[in-house]
Protein backbone atom coordinates (compact mmCIF):
# COMPACT_ATOMS: atom_id res chain seq x y z
CA UNK A 1 0.00 0.00 0.00
CA UNK A 2 1.00 3.26 -0.89
CA UNK A 3 1.74 5.60 1.79
CA UNK A 4 -1.11 8.46 1.76
CA UNK A 5 -1.49 10.42 5.19
CA UNK A 6 1.29 12.57 6.73
CA UNK A 7 1.83 10.48 9.50
CA UNK A 8 2.18 7.35 6.71
CA UNK A 9 4.72 9.40 5.05
CA UNK A 10 6.38 9.69 8.27
CA UNK A 11 6.96 6.12 9.36
CA UNK A 12 7.65 4.50 6.00
CA UNK A 13 10.83 7.29 5.70
CA UNK A 14 12.10 6.51 8.97
CA UNK A 15 11.73 2.34 8.85
CA UNK A 16 14.05 3.06 5.59
CA UNK A 17 16.68 4.88 7.15
CA UNK A 18 16.71 2.61 10.44
CA UNK A 19 20.10 0.99 10.90
CA UNK A 20 20.43 -2.87 9.79
CA UNK A 21 20.58 -4.63 12.06
CA UNK A 22 24.23 -4.69 14.18
CA UNK A 23 26.99 -6.96 15.11
CA UNK A 24 25.94 -7.33 18.39
CA UNK A 25 22.44 -8.01 18.11
CA UNK A 26 23.26 -11.02 15.50
CA UNK A 27 25.77 -12.50 18.03
CA UNK A 28 22.77 -12.42 20.18
CA UNK A 29 20.27 -14.15 18.36
CA UNK A 30 22.98 -16.68 17.13
CA UNK A 31 23.90 -17.27 21.20
CA UNK A 32 20.35 -17.50 22.07
CA UNK A 33 18.60 -19.79 18.90
CA UNK A 34 21.60 -21.95 17.97
CA UNK A 35 20.67 -25.53 18.12
CA UNK A 36 23.34 -27.78 18.49
CA UNK A 37 22.64 -31.22 17.20
CA UNK A 38 24.39 -34.79 16.84
CA UNK A 39 22.23 -36.20 13.90
CA UNK A 40 22.78 -40.28 14.41
CA UNK A 41 21.16 -42.41 11.63
CA UNK A 42 21.04 -45.82 10.76
CA UNK A 43 24.80 -45.97 9.89
CA UNK A 44 26.19 -42.43 10.12
CA UNK A 45 26.16 -39.74 12.75
CA UNK A 46 27.40 -36.01 12.22
CA UNK A 47 27.92 -32.60 14.35
CA UNK A 48 25.99 -29.94 12.99
CA UNK A 49 27.74 -27.07 14.06
CA UNK A 50 31.35 -27.97 12.39
CA UNK A 51 29.46 -30.67 10.02
CA UNK A 52 31.91 -33.49 11.41
CA UNK A 53 31.30 -36.96 11.36
CA UNK A 54 30.98 -38.26 14.96
CA UNK A 55 32.70 -41.44 15.30
CA UNK A 56 31.52 -45.02 15.83
CA UNK A 57 32.02 -45.72 19.07
CA UNK A 58 30.84 -42.27 20.35
CA UNK A 59 27.34 -43.09 18.32
CA UNK A 60 26.97 -46.64 19.81
CA UNK A 61 27.29 -45.63 23.14
CA UNK A 62 24.54 -42.93 22.21
CA UNK A 63 21.86 -45.14 21.12
CA UNK A 64 21.74 -46.34 24.55
CA UNK A 65 21.25 -42.99 26.52
CA UNK A 66 19.05 -40.97 24.02
CA UNK A 67 19.04 -37.95 26.60
CA UNK A 68 22.38 -37.83 27.15
CA UNK A 69 24.79 -34.91 25.41
CA UNK A 70 27.75 -35.76 23.37
CA UNK A 71 30.77 -33.50 23.03
CA UNK A 72 31.92 -33.06 19.00
CA UNK A 73 35.67 -34.83 19.38
CA UNK A 74 36.09 -31.85 16.45
CA UNK A 75 34.99 -29.07 18.04
CA UNK A 76 34.17 -29.60 21.05
CA UNK A 77 30.36 -28.33 20.72
CA UNK A 78 28.10 -29.78 23.00
CA UNK A 79 25.22 -31.44 21.10
CA UNK A 80 21.77 -32.63 21.28
CA UNK A 81 21.44 -36.34 20.44
CA UNK A 82 18.70 -36.63 17.11
CA UNK A 83 17.73 -39.78 16.40
CA UNK A 84 17.40 -40.10 12.69
CA UNK A 85 15.56 -42.96 10.80
CA UNK A 86 17.23 -42.72 7.50
CA UNK A 87 20.28 -40.52 6.64
CA UNK A 88 19.96 -36.51 6.03
CA UNK A 89 22.69 -34.14 5.54
CA UNK A 90 20.57 -30.90 5.53
CA UNK A 91 18.84 -29.61 8.37
CA UNK A 92 16.84 -25.65 7.56
CA UNK A 93 15.60 -24.10 11.62
CA UNK A 94 13.27 -21.53 11.14
CA UNK A 95 13.23 -19.27 14.16
CA UNK A 96 12.00 -15.85 14.93
CA UNK A 97 14.47 -13.25 16.25
CA UNK A 98 12.77 -9.49 17.62
CA UNK A 99 14.44 -6.14 18.64
CA UNK A 100 12.28 -3.83 20.58
CA UNK A 101 13.16 -0.58 19.71
CA UNK A 102 12.68 2.93 19.55
CA UNK A 103 12.73 5.96 16.80
CA UNK A 104 11.68 9.28 17.16
CA UNK A 105 8.84 8.87 19.50
CA UNK A 106 7.61 5.62 17.69
CA UNK A 107 7.83 2.12 19.59
CA UNK A 108 9.22 -0.17 17.35
CA UNK A 109 9.19 -3.91 17.28
CA UNK A 110 11.31 -5.78 14.21
CA UNK A 111 10.69 -8.94 13.64
CA UNK A 112 13.13 -11.46 12.16
CA UNK A 113 13.31 -14.39 10.81
CA UNK A 114 16.35 -16.62 11.80
CA UNK A 115 17.69 -19.41 9.80
CA UNK A 116 20.11 -22.16 10.89
CA UNK A 117 21.64 -24.63 7.85
CA UNK A 118 22.99 -27.47 9.33
CA UNK A 119 25.15 -29.27 6.61
CA UNK A 120 27.13 -32.32 6.53
CA UNK A 121 30.40 -31.77 6.03
CA UNK A 122 30.28 -28.02 6.90
CA UNK A 123 30.52 -25.69 9.50
CA UNK A 124 26.82 -24.24 10.42
CA UNK A 125 25.74 -21.41 8.74
CA UNK A 126 22.87 -18.62 9.42
CA UNK A 127 20.19 -15.67 7.83
CA UNK A 128 18.73 -13.22 9.72
CA UNK A 129 16.06 -11.55 7.68
CA UNK A 130 13.89 -8.84 8.92
CA UNK A 131 10.54 -9.55 7.93
CA UNK A 132 8.16 -6.97 9.70
CA UNK A 133 8.26 -4.16 11.69
CA UNK A 134 5.16 -2.76 13.94
CA UNK A 135 5.76 0.83 14.37
CA UNK A 136 3.31 2.10 17.41
CA UNK A 137 2.33 6.25 18.07
CA UNK A 138 1.59 7.17 21.74
CA UNK A 139 -2.01 6.97 21.25
CA UNK A 140 -1.46 3.54 19.97
CA UNK A 141 -1.75 3.82 16.90
CA UNK A 142 -0.04 0.64 15.40
CA UNK A 143 1.44 1.05 10.84
CA UNK A 144 2.85 -2.40 9.84
CA UNK A 145 5.98 -2.30 7.53
CA UNK A 146 6.64 -5.80 6.30
CA UNK A 147 7.47 -8.10 3.97
CA UNK A 148 4.38 -9.86 1.35
CA UNK A 149 3.35 -13.23 2.21
CA UNK A 150 2.62 -16.28 0.14
CA UNK A 151 -0.51 -16.99 1.91
CA UNK A 152 -2.57 -15.51 4.98
CA UNK A 153 -0.97 -18.57 7.16
CA UNK A 154 1.50 -17.26 9.94
CA UNK A 155 4.29 -19.70 9.39
CA UNK A 156 7.78 -18.77 8.92
CA UNK A 157 7.97 -20.03 5.49
CA UNK A 158 5.07 -17.64 3.93
CA UNK A 159 7.52 -14.78 4.06
CA UNK A 160 8.58 -14.11 0.31
CA UNK A 161 12.01 -12.62 1.61
CA UNK A 162 12.62 -11.24 -2.12
CA UNK A 163 9.60 -8.61 -1.83
CA UNK A 164 10.14 -5.38 -0.44
CA UNK A 165 9.01 -3.90 3.14
CA UNK A 166 5.96 -2.10 2.60
CA UNK A 167 2.99 -0.49 4.14
CA UNK A 168 0.53 -2.60 4.77
CA UNK A 169 -3.28 -1.62 5.07
CA UNK A 170 -6.13 -2.17 7.04
CA UNK A 171 -4.13 -2.86 10.17
CA UNK A 172 -6.13 -0.96 12.23
CA UNK A 173 -9.41 -1.62 10.92
CA UNK A 174 -9.85 -4.20 13.67
CA UNK A 175 -9.39 -2.64 17.04
CA UNK A 176 -6.33 -5.36 16.70
CA UNK A 177 -4.57 -5.48 13.73
CA UNK A 178 -3.72 -8.63 11.39
CA UNK A 179 -2.29 -11.40 13.68
CA UNK A 180 0.43 -12.70 11.33
CA UNK A 181 2.19 -9.23 12.51
CA UNK A 182 1.52 -10.37 15.88
CA UNK A 183 4.64 -12.35 16.26
CA UNK A 184 5.88 -14.10 19.36
CA UNK A 185 9.21 -14.69 19.03
CA UNK A 186 11.69 -17.14 19.85
CA UNK A 187 14.35 -14.85 21.27
CA UNK A 188 14.19 -10.89 22.00
CA UNK A 189 17.48 -8.73 21.61
CA UNK A 190 17.97 -7.92 25.58
CA UNK A 191 18.67 -4.57 25.25
CA UNK A 192 15.09 -3.49 24.81
CA UNK A 193 14.35 0.54 24.58
CA UNK A 194 10.99 1.53 24.90
CA UNK A 195 9.16 5.09 24.77
CA UNK A 196 8.26 6.72 27.89
CA UNK A 197 4.54 6.02 28.18
CA UNK A 198 5.26 2.28 28.43
CA UNK A 199 8.11 3.06 31.00
CA UNK A 200 5.73 4.65 32.65
CA UNK A 201 2.74 1.96 32.49
CA UNK A 202 5.15 -0.62 33.85
CA UNK A 203 7.17 -2.11 31.06
CA UNK A 204 10.42 -3.36 31.30
CA UNK A 205 12.45 -5.75 29.26
CA UNK A 206 10.31 -9.01 30.20
CA UNK A 207 7.30 -9.51 27.84
CA UNK A 208 6.12 -12.61 30.34
CA UNK A 209 5.80 -14.82 26.96
CA UNK A 210 3.26 -12.46 25.30
CA UNK A 211 4.09 -11.28 21.95
CA UNK A 212 5.90 -7.87 22.35
CA UNK A 213 3.96 -5.53 19.77
CA UNK A 214 0.53 -7.02 21.39
CA UNK A 215 1.57 -6.20 24.93
CA UNK A 216 3.43 -2.46 24.05
CA UNK A 217 -0.27 -1.84 21.99
CA UNK A 218 -2.38 -3.16 24.76
CA UNK A 219 0.10 -1.10 27.16
CA UNK A 220 -0.22 2.29 25.52
CA UNK A 221 -4.40 1.87 24.77
CA UNK A 222 -5.84 0.70 28.19
CA UNK A 223 -5.67 1.48 31.43
CA UNK A 224 -6.73 -1.97 32.66
CA UNK A 225 -3.58 -3.45 30.93
CA UNK A 226 -1.28 -1.45 33.07
CA UNK A 227 -2.87 -1.91 36.22
CA UNK A 228 -2.54 -5.62 35.77
CA UNK A 229 0.96 -5.38 35.26
CA UNK A 230 1.48 -2.86 37.75
CA UNK A 231 -0.18 -5.27 39.93
CA UNK A 232 1.22 -8.28 39.06
CA UNK A 233 -1.54 -10.29 37.73
CA UNK A 234 0.26 -11.58 35.21
CA UNK A 235 -1.70 -14.46 34.19
CA UNK A 236 -4.50 -12.17 34.20
CA UNK A 237 -2.24 -9.47 31.90
CA UNK A 238 -2.14 -12.31 29.40
CA UNK A 239 -5.54 -13.76 29.35
CA UNK A 240 -6.61 -10.01 28.53
CA UNK A 241 -3.83 -9.08 25.66
CA UNK A 242 -4.48 -12.33 24.27
CA UNK A 243 -8.17 -11.77 23.85
CA UNK A 244 -8.12 -8.28 22.93
CA UNK A 245 -9.74 -7.43 26.16
CA UNK A 246 -10.06 -3.63 26.30
CA UNK A 247 -11.87 -3.63 30.39
CA UNK A 248 -10.62 -6.26 32.73
CA UNK A 249 -13.04 -8.73 33.79
CA UNK A 250 -14.33 -9.06 37.40
CA UNK A 251 -11.98 -5.44 38.17
CA UNK A 252 -14.01 -5.23 41.17
CA UNK A 253 -13.27 -8.70 42.33
CA UNK A 254 -9.44 -8.55 40.95
CA UNK A 255 -8.98 -5.14 43.58
CA UNK A 256 -9.95 -7.26 46.42
CA UNK A 257 -7.29 -10.19 45.44
CA UNK A 258 -4.92 -7.38 44.81
CA UNK A 259 -5.48 -5.93 48.24
CA UNK A 260 -5.12 -9.44 50.03
CA UNK A 261 -1.34 -10.17 47.60
CA UNK A 262 -3.69 -13.10 45.94
CA UNK A 263 -2.24 -13.57 42.79
CA UNK A 264 -4.30 -14.92 40.24
CA UNK A 265 -2.50 -18.56 39.13
CA UNK A 266 -4.91 -19.86 36.55
CA UNK A 267 -6.72 -16.88 34.51
CA UNK A 268 -9.51 -18.68 32.52
CA UNK A 269 -9.85 -21.21 35.21
CA UNK A 270 -10.15 -17.71 38.05
CA UNK A 271 -12.62 -16.04 35.27
CA UNK A 272 -14.88 -19.04 34.87
CA UNK A 273 -14.45 -19.91 38.41
CA UNK A 274 -15.84 -16.14 38.95
CA UNK A 275 -18.72 -16.56 36.22
CA UNK A 276 -20.01 -18.82 37.86
CA UNK A 277 -20.16 -17.65 41.17
CA UNK A 278 -21.81 -14.64 39.55
CA UNK A 279 -24.68 -16.55 38.06
CA UNK A 280 -25.38 -18.29 41.34
CA UNK A 281 -25.38 -14.75 42.94
CA UNK A 282 -22.46 -15.10 45.29
CA UNK A 283 -21.00 -11.56 46.77
CA UNK A 284 -18.19 -11.10 43.93
CA UNK A 285 -16.54 -8.80 46.50
CA UNK A 286 -15.86 -11.32 49.37
CA UNK A 287 -12.24 -12.46 49.55
CA UNK A 288 -12.95 -16.03 50.34
CA UNK A 289 -15.01 -16.51 46.74
CA UNK A 290 -12.40 -14.62 45.06
CA UNK A 291 -8.93 -15.69 46.52
CA UNK A 292 -9.40 -19.63 47.12
CA UNK A 293 -6.43 -21.63 48.44
CA UNK A 294 -7.02 -24.27 45.97
CA UNK A 295 -8.20 -22.38 42.85
CA UNK A 296 -8.89 -25.62 40.94
CA UNK A 297 -11.01 -27.15 43.67
CA UNK A 298 -12.93 -23.79 43.93
CA UNK A 299 -13.04 -23.19 40.43
CA UNK A 300 -14.65 -27.45 40.53
CA UNK A 301 -17.21 -26.54 42.96
CA UNK A 302 -18.61 -23.22 41.83
CA UNK A 303 -19.51 -24.93 38.33
CA UNK A 304 -20.96 -28.03 40.44
CA UNK A 305 -23.30 -25.10 42.29
CA UNK A 306 -24.23 -22.97 38.81
CA UNK A 307 -25.09 -26.59 37.11
CA UNK A 308 -27.25 -27.73 40.52
CA UNK A 309 -29.05 -23.75 40.15
CA UNK A 310 -29.99 -24.06 36.54
CA UNK A 311 -31.59 -27.83 36.79
CA UNK A 312 -33.37 -26.52 39.81
CA UNK A 313 -34.55 -23.20 38.00
CA UNK A 314 -35.37 -25.41 34.81
CA UNK A 315 -37.47 -27.97 36.65
CA UNK A 316 -39.08 -24.53 39.00
CA UNK A 317 -40.06 -23.51 35.33
CA UNK A 318 -41.73 -26.46 34.12
CA UNK A 319 -43.76 -26.74 37.64
CA UNK A 320 -45.03 -23.03 37.22
CA UNK A 321 -45.74 -23.43 33.78
CA UNK A 322 -47.49 -27.16 34.82
CA UNK A 323 -49.36 -25.07 37.77
CA UNK A 324 -50.76 -22.47 34.69
CA UNK A 325 -52.37 -24.66 33.19
CA UNK A 326 -54.16 -26.48 35.89
CA UNK A 327 -57.25 -24.26 35.51
CA UNK A 328 -57.63 -24.85 31.66
CA UNK A 329 -57.21 -28.83 32.66
CA UNK A 330 -60.18 -28.10 34.61
CA UNK A 331 -62.00 -26.47 32.46
CA UNK A 332 -61.62 -28.94 29.48
CA UNK A 333 -61.93 -32.32 31.63
CA UNK A 334 -64.55 -31.11 33.90
CA UNK A 335 -66.92 -33.32 32.26
CA UNK A 336 -64.71 -36.57 33.38
CA UNK A 337 -63.93 -35.42 36.02
CA UNK A 338 -65.85 -37.61 38.38
CA UNK A 339 -65.86 -40.61 36.19
CA UNK A 340 -64.99 -43.53 37.97
CA UNK A 341 -64.43 -47.26 36.22
CA UNK A 342 -64.09 -49.96 38.44
CA UNK A 343 -64.29 -53.93 39.09
CA UNK A 344 -63.40 -55.58 41.78
CA UNK A 345 -59.47 -55.61 41.59
CA UNK A 346 -59.19 -52.45 39.72
CA UNK A 347 -60.54 -48.68 40.01
CA UNK A 348 -59.92 -46.11 37.11
CA UNK A 349 -60.27 -42.45 37.88
CA UNK A 350 -59.39 -39.44 35.66
CA UNK A 351 -56.67 -37.17 37.04
CA UNK A 352 -58.26 -34.70 38.77
CA UNK A 353 -55.64 -31.80 38.66
CA UNK A 354 -52.29 -30.80 37.59
CA UNK A 355 -50.95 -31.79 41.37
CA UNK A 356 -52.25 -35.63 40.48
CA UNK A 357 -50.14 -35.47 37.50
CA UNK A 358 -46.90 -34.64 38.84
CA UNK A 359 -48.34 -36.97 41.54
CA UNK A 360 -48.41 -39.74 39.15
CA UNK A 361 -45.39 -39.56 37.31
CA UNK A 362 -43.07 -39.29 40.09
CA UNK A 363 -44.84 -42.60 41.75
CA UNK A 364 -44.94 -44.31 38.30
CA UNK A 365 -41.52 -43.11 37.16
CA UNK A 366 -42.69 -41.90 33.58
CA UNK A 367 -42.98 -38.77 32.09
CA UNK A 368 -47.12 -37.76 32.27
CA UNK A 369 -45.81 -34.97 33.98
CA UNK A 370 -42.77 -33.67 32.32
CA UNK A 371 -44.41 -34.53 28.70
CA UNK A 372 -47.20 -32.08 29.22
CA UNK A 373 -49.89 -34.99 29.02
CA UNK A 374 -52.34 -32.45 30.93
CA UNK A 375 -52.02 -30.24 28.23
CA UNK A 376 -53.55 -32.82 25.06
CA UNK A 377 -57.04 -31.67 24.54
CA UNK A 378 -58.47 -35.24 22.64
CA UNK A 379 -56.50 -37.77 25.02
CA UNK A 380 -57.79 -38.52 28.72
CA UNK A 381 -55.14 -39.52 31.01
CA UNK A 382 -56.45 -41.72 33.51
CA UNK A 383 -54.61 -43.99 36.85
CA UNK A 384 -55.28 -47.54 37.87
CA UNK A 385 -55.42 -48.36 40.97
CA UNK A 386 -55.76 -51.91 43.03
CA UNK A 387 -57.52 -52.90 45.67
CA UNK A 388 -55.24 -51.07 48.27
CA UNK A 389 -55.12 -47.98 46.37
CA UNK A 390 -51.52 -48.87 44.57
CA UNK A 391 -51.27 -47.58 41.40
CA UNK A 392 -50.54 -50.28 38.71
CA UNK A 393 -51.09 -48.49 35.17
CA UNK A 394 -51.67 -44.63 33.55
CA UNK A 395 -54.07 -44.83 30.84
CA UNK A 396 -54.32 -42.37 27.99
CA UNK A 397 -57.31 -42.55 26.19
CA UNK A 398 -58.21 -41.17 22.47
CA UNK A 399 -61.59 -39.02 22.86
CA UNK A 400 -61.32 -39.07 19.07
CA UNK A 401 -61.23 -42.66 18.58
CA UNK A 402 -61.85 -44.03 22.13
CA UNK A 403 -59.39 -46.02 21.79
CA UNK A 404 -56.71 -47.01 24.17
CA UNK A 405 -52.85 -44.97 22.83
CA UNK A 406 -51.23 -46.14 25.97
CA UNK A 407 -51.34 -48.08 29.23
CA UNK A 408 -48.15 -48.14 31.47
CA UNK A 409 -46.81 -49.82 34.67
CA UNK A 410 -44.11 -48.50 36.59
CA UNK A 411 -40.72 -46.95 34.34
CA UNK A 412 -43.29 -47.54 30.97
CA UNK A 413 -43.77 -51.44 32.14
CA UNK A 414 -46.57 -53.98 31.51
CA UNK A 415 -48.30 -54.68 34.69
CA UNK A 416 -50.31 -57.92 35.33
CA UNK A 417 -53.27 -55.79 35.48
CA UNK A 418 -52.83 -54.61 31.90
CA UNK A 419 -55.37 -56.56 29.63
CA UNK A 420 -57.95 -56.87 32.70
CA UNK A 421 -57.51 -52.80 32.58
CA UNK A 422 -57.83 -53.01 29.09
CA UNK A 423 -60.98 -54.62 28.86
CA UNK A 424 -62.32 -52.59 32.02
CA UNK A 425 -62.13 -49.73 30.11
CA UNK A 426 -63.44 -50.93 26.53
CA UNK A 427 -66.55 -52.69 28.66
CA UNK A 428 -67.73 -48.90 30.03
CA UNK A 429 -66.21 -47.32 26.69
CA UNK A 430 -69.70 -45.83 26.48
CA UNK A 431 -69.62 -44.11 29.53
CA UNK A 432 -67.04 -41.96 28.53
CA UNK A 433 -68.83 -41.67 25.16
CA UNK A 434 -71.75 -40.12 26.69
CA UNK A 435 -69.73 -37.44 28.44
CA UNK A 436 -68.52 -36.07 25.10
CA UNK A 437 -71.25 -34.46 24.11
ZN1 LIG B 1 31.64 -30.50 15.61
Amino acid sequence: MKPRTKEEILVVNLSRRMASISQHQQRYAIQCLTKKNAYIGKRKAWCNMCGGDLEERNTGNLVDTLTSEIVCPHCGSILNVQMLQNHRPYFIHNLYYTIVTTCKGYQVIRHFMFKQIDKKGSNVTYQLSEVAQCWQNQRGREYIIARSCASNAMYYDYWLLSSDMTLKGNVNRGYYGDSKYEINPDAIYSNVKLIPILKRNGLRNNFYGIAPSALTKSLIRHNDAEYLLKTRQIELLKYFVNRDYTKCPFKESVNICNRNKYIIEDASIWIDMMNALKAIGKDLRNRLYVCPNNLIAAHDNAVIMKRREEEKKVAEELRKKAYEANVSYISDKNNFLDLIISNSNITIRVLQNIKEFEEEGNAMHHCVFASQYYSKKDSLIMSARDKNGNRVETIELSLKSFNILQSRGVHNSISPYHEEIENLIKNNIDKIKKRCA
